[in-house]
């Protein structure tokens, strides 16, 4: 199922894709800051809300 990680604070999209990855991965990739709003993303799944794609 196509998945979809946002930045908690200001919904900015991080990951949106077919395969399934950890927000671990996608917040390493930013270096645990969201690049819109700058905010600590805190290496964990605190900073991020995962949801999957279902209707478009
Ligand atoms: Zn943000």
């Amino acid at each position: 199922m196509p998945q979809k990680i946002v930045c908690k604070s200001c919904k900015e999209v991080l990951y949106e894709g077919e395969l399934l990855k950890s927000p671990q991965d996608v917040i390493k990739k930013f270096e645990g800051k969201c690049p819109k709003c700058k905010k600590d993303l805190k290496f964990s799944t605190e900073g991020v809300d995962v949801h999957p794609c279902t209707t478009k």
